[in-house]
């Protein structure tokens, strides 16, 4: 057998394995079974692809994702591993030629659907082939308390049953301790290996601001952080989905909306172009993402807030899968908790439905107010301790300015109080100001007491105020009130005051700049020198090479390799070999081509810094 790390560095073009990929493919490669829960992105597919490769016979991969194993297989290919796959978008003379390579040995690794896996013409094939593993990729499918149970999943106990020589892995990203309890169960993995990696996603940069102009907040993100990127906005509406594609589009960007009203050929059509092309935006409501395996998605942008922390977590883990630098954006206000409030009301669920979602959207808001960590806060809801602050998210990046609001919030929830829990904010605060108004005189609210009694804070200040205090939960939106702010049982201590509270001073909104030219790609850090001329021409010649073999670019390369190529500038096919992510095939195929896109940069002058030494073997 081949070791693993030759495989690694020769196939792969990795130098080095990320934990616990190498102690998982020991398991498997011994023949021992494993159960992985690693967050996306960390790498779980090399755990079975790699051991496929090392051990003799073919490695069978169950997934349910059919969109995917084209790409997979795709992209196997482009490092020389033999792969295939059986599923229903097949036709019977193409599948039968699959089939044929399986028995006669002529496959390092075959995927397939669960539903294809169980029939007899399959099981048949597979016993009469020598299989070298089973891979069952999302297998928090085979749990009824995970949300994406999937029935097909459950016969797959019959993997245990009639191939108990075969070593078994069940990987997932998303399983807590009753889902890998029933996943152990029902695979008969309670023998094997657990591995759990942390839920972490370092190059995730978390930023969420107060909504102020959410329009000219994104463009201002677009312009500034991700000119040329790939990345998915995400509303909370259908028609807002179109509504703001179609303005990015006015704006110059490349947008396609994605919900499930469209229709089914434009959704796969507007899939696929942003699956294929580079720079593509999809604006989208959550029903987009699942089974979206796009590496190099450089942003996830939240125009609408998520309902549950574990939303925001998935949506946001789009972004970034390759490990290069990514951004996870939101902007959020009052608005959005009345929005997502009614939603909840109106739904036809139970009253203990409703009670547990409530607790899950406060968790949310509360993320949202957060003045320390975002990461900590993220990770300590999934019950993972992180030591440190981060470095790597907003509030760590520039931490939040606090003031001492217990005097504001006592005259805002008396105001609330007072004018009888019937009123929504603009009313309440035009109270606290003494703003004289038609609608104050209708209701005699000039003759309270807190009548003009926050006339020494603002508009916007008062606004900041009601929503910190509606996010901490002292006060609510009543939702069949049109809006009306009721008092909450937990805000007596700081009427009678007995307790302060520190609120946030929110950020004033900066105007988005007038053009894209001059603003960097975000995914090239500012302290690597890299030449602007040279990264786009890289990827000029990579979409050439996707486009004349028909796959997505980063099958070709992925951007942190191509980001070390601007950065390195190898001029021989040795040093490129050193790049990360070039392994031996990949090196014949595509050294040439990109050596001449350094070599013109070179020879043109236009060559910025001085090249780095590349390292020596
Ligand atoms: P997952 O299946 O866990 O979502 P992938 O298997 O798609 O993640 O891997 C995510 C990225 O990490 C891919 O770009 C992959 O090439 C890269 N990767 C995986 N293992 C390594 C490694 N040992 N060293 C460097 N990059 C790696
Ligand atoms: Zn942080």
């Amino acid at each position: 057998m081949p070791d693993a790390l030759t495989v690694l560095r020769d196939t792969f073009g990795f130098d080095s394995f990320r934990p616990p990929q190498d102690e998982v493919i020991d398991t498997l490669v011994r023949g021992d079974n494993a159960l992985l829960v690693m967050p996306t992105g960390s790498g779980k597919s090399l755990c079975y692809q790699l051991p496929a490769i090392v051990r003799p016979g073919c490695g069978v991969v169950i997934s349910p994702l059919i969109a995917l194993m084209q790409n997979q297989v795709e992209a196997l290919a482009e490092i020389g591993v033999r792969a295939s796959f059986l599923n229903s978008t097949l036709d019977a003379a193409t599948a039968s030629r699959i089939e044929e390579s399986v028995r006669r040995g002529e496959l390092d690794l075959l995927y397939i659907a669960p539903e294809r896996l169980v029939q007899p013409r399959t099981l048949d094939l597979l016993h009469e082939s020598k299989i070298s593993l089973f891979a069952i990729d999302e297998a928090h499918c085979v749990s009824e308390w995970g949300h994406d149970f999937r029935a097909d999943y459950l016969s797959l106990s019959l993997l245990a049953e009639q191939f108990a020589n075969v070593p078994r892995i069940a990987l997932t990203a998303t399983a807590d301790a009753r889902t890998r309890k029933d996943i152990a169960k029902r695979l008969g993995l309670e023998d094997a290996r657990h591995f759990m990696a942390g839920f972490d996603r370092p190059n995730i940069r978390y930023s969420i601001m107060l909504k102020q102009n959410p329009r000219s907040q994104l463009l201002r993100f677009l312009r500034v952080e991700h000119p040329h990127d790939a990345g998915i906005v995400y509303c909370l509406s259908r028609k807002r989905t179109e509504e703001v594609a179609g303005w990015l589009t006015a704006e110059g960007y490349t947008a396609l909306p994605y919900h499930a009203g469209l229709d089914a050929g434009v959704r796969a059509q507007h899939q696929s172009r942003f699956l294929r092309e580079e720079g593509v935006i999809i604006v989208a409501t959550i029903a987009f993402g699942m089974g979206i395996d796009k590496p190099d998605v450089r942003f996830v942008a939240h125009l609408d807030l998520p309902k549950t922390v574990e939303s925001y977590y998935q949506e946001t883990g789009r972004a970034g899968r390759d490990g290069a630098p990514a951004d996870a954006w939101m902007v959020y206000g009052l608005q959005d908790v009345i929005k997502l409030r009614q939603m909840l009301e109106s739904s036809t669920g139970s009253d203990e439905f409703k009670r547990v979602e409530q607790h899950r959207l406060n968790a949310m808001l509360g993320l949202c107010e957060i003045t320390s960590c975002r990461r900590q806060a993220l990770l300590a809801y999934f019950d993972e301790a992180y030591p440190e602050p981060c470095g790597n998210c907003d509030t760590c990046l520039s931490p939040v300015e606090t003031w001492d609001g217990t005097d504001a919030a006592r005259k805002a929830l008396s105001a609330v109080y007072r004018t009888g829990q019937r009123f929504g904010v603009n009313q309440v605060v035009d109270v606290l100001r003494g703003k004289e108004s038609d609608k104050v005189f209708q209701f005699d609210h000039h003759r309270l007491a807190v009548f003009g009694v926050g006339k020494d804070l603002d508009e916007n200040t008062w606004r900041s105020v009601f929503r910190q205090l509606v996010a901490r939960g002292y006060l609510r939106v009543d939702v069949e009130g049109y809006g009306a702010l009721k008092l909450e049982e937990s805000c007596r201590a700081l009427l009678r005051g007995d307790e302060t509270i520190y609120l946030r001073k929110d950020e004033k909104q900066k105007p988005a700049p007038k053009s894209a030219r001059g603003a960097r790609a975000s995914l090239v850090p500012e302290d690597e020198a890299i030449d602007e001329n040279l990264w786009e021409a890289l990827r000029e010649r990579r979409k050439e090479l996707a486009e004349a073999q028909r796959v997505p670019p980063y099958v070709i390369f992925h951007d942190s390799t191509l980001r070390a190529m601007a950065h390195l500038m190898p001029q021989s096919s040795t040093e490129f070999a050193r790049l990360p992510g070039v392994g031996e095939r990949k090196r014949e195929r595509y050294a040439d081509a990109f050596l001449e896109v350094i070599r013109d940069h070179l020879d043109s002058g236009e060559a910025g810094p001085p090249r780095q030494e590349l390292a020596p073997e």
